[in-house]
C-alpha cells in the first residue's frame, strides 16, 4: 500500500533573524511561493522574532509556525525556557526536540528529549524529533543504530493515538552546516531504517502515517533530488532557509 504523506519543507532560522529581519524575509519570500496542496511550509524562528513571523503570515495558513526548543515542565523557575502551553499562546503549532545541536553543543540527552516530545504531545502541539549520528558514528558503521537508539525511548513513551502528529528529521550531524550532503542512496537507506524503526514499534499502517524529513546542507541545487527518494517526505533546511528566494525554490522542488 502507498501512503500519501504530505510533503513537509521545514526553516530551521537558529540564531539568526531578529523580529526585523523576520518580517522583511516574509516580505520578500510569500510572494514567491503560492500555497499549493499536498505541501505544508513550515518556519522555526528564534522565540524572539516570534511574534513579528506570526504577524507577517496571516492569511497563509499554508505557513506554519514552530518554537525551536521548549522545557517539558508547564512553569517556573527556568530561566531562558518556554513552556509548552506558552509557544502555544503565541501561536506556535510545532516544536523541534533534540536537534543536533541541542544534543552535541547543549548536551540534551535522550531521556531528555523524551520528556519534552510527551510534553509538546500532551500540550497539543506536533514534536519534530531530530534524530542522526556523527561522522565517527557512520565511520564505525553504527549511523542506524545510533539513530534506532534515539528513537527508541521516545517512541516508547509515544501512544498511538498521537502518532499522527509526531514528525521526526534525519540529519546527520556531518551534514549540518558542513555543505556535505548525505548522498541521495545514503539519505534513503536510512529513512528506510527509521520507518522499519516507526514499524516494529506501531505496525505498518500506523507507522506510515509519520513523515520523515531529511536535514543536513539541503541547498536549491540538491532538495529535488533528496525528496525523490523514496520515504523522504521533506526537508528540515537551516542555513538555506535564511534566503527567501533560496528557500522559495526548495519549497517550490516539492
Ligand atoms: P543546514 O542545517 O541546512 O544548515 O545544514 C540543517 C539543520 O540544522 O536543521
Amino acid at each position: 500500500m502507498t501512503v500519501t504523506r504530505t510533503r513537509i519543507l521545514a526553516g530551521n532560522w537558529k540564531m539568526n533573524h531578529g523580529p526585523s529581519q523576520a518580517a522583511r524575509f516574509f516580505a520578500d519570500f510569500l510572494p514567491l511561493v503560492e500555497p499549493a496542496d499536498g505541501r505544508s511550509v513550515v518556519f522555526f524562528p528564534p522565540a524572539v522574532s516570534f511574534a513579528a513571523a506570526r504577524e507577517a503570515v496571516q492569511g497563509r495558513p499554508d505557513v506554519r509556525l514552530g518554537v525551536q526548543n521548549v522545557h517539558w515542565e508547564a512553569g517556573g523557575a527556568f530561566t531562558g525556557e518556554l513552556s509548552v502551553s506558552m509557544a502555544a499562546d503565541a501561536g506556535a503549532e510545532l516544536v523541534l526536540v533534540g536537534h543536533s545541536e541541542r544534543r552535541h553543543v547543549f548536551g540534551e540527552t535522550i531521556d531528555e528529549t523524551v520528556r519534552k516530545t510527551v510534553a509538546v504531545l500532551e500540550g497539543g502541539l506536533d514534536p519534530v524529533l531530530c534524530v542522526g549520528e556523527t561522522i565517527d558514528e557512520r565511520r564505525a558503521d553504527r549511523a542506524e543504530a545510533v539513530v534506532v537508539e534515539q528513537l527508541g525511548p521516545v517512541l516508547a513513551a509515544v501512544p498511538v493515538e498521537h502518532l499522527a502528529r509526531l514528525v521526526i528529521a534525519y540529519e546527520p550531524v556531518w551534514a549540518i552546516g558542513t555543505g556535505v550532503t548525505a548522498t541521495p542512496a545514503d539519505a534513503a537507506a536510512m529513512h528506510a531504517a527509521v520507518r522499519r524503526t516507526l514499524e516494529e514499534v506501531y505496525g505498518a499502517g500506523a507507522a506510515g502515517q509519520v513523515p520523515v524529513l531529511y536535514g543536513g546542507s539541503v541547498k536549491p541545487e540538491n532538495a529535488a533530488e533528496l525528496m525523490s527518494q523514496p520515504g523522504v517526505d521533506g526537508v528540515l533546511v537551516g542555513g538555506a532557509s535564511l534566503d527567501p528566494a533560496g528557500f522559495a525554490a526548495i519549497v517550490r522542488a516539492a
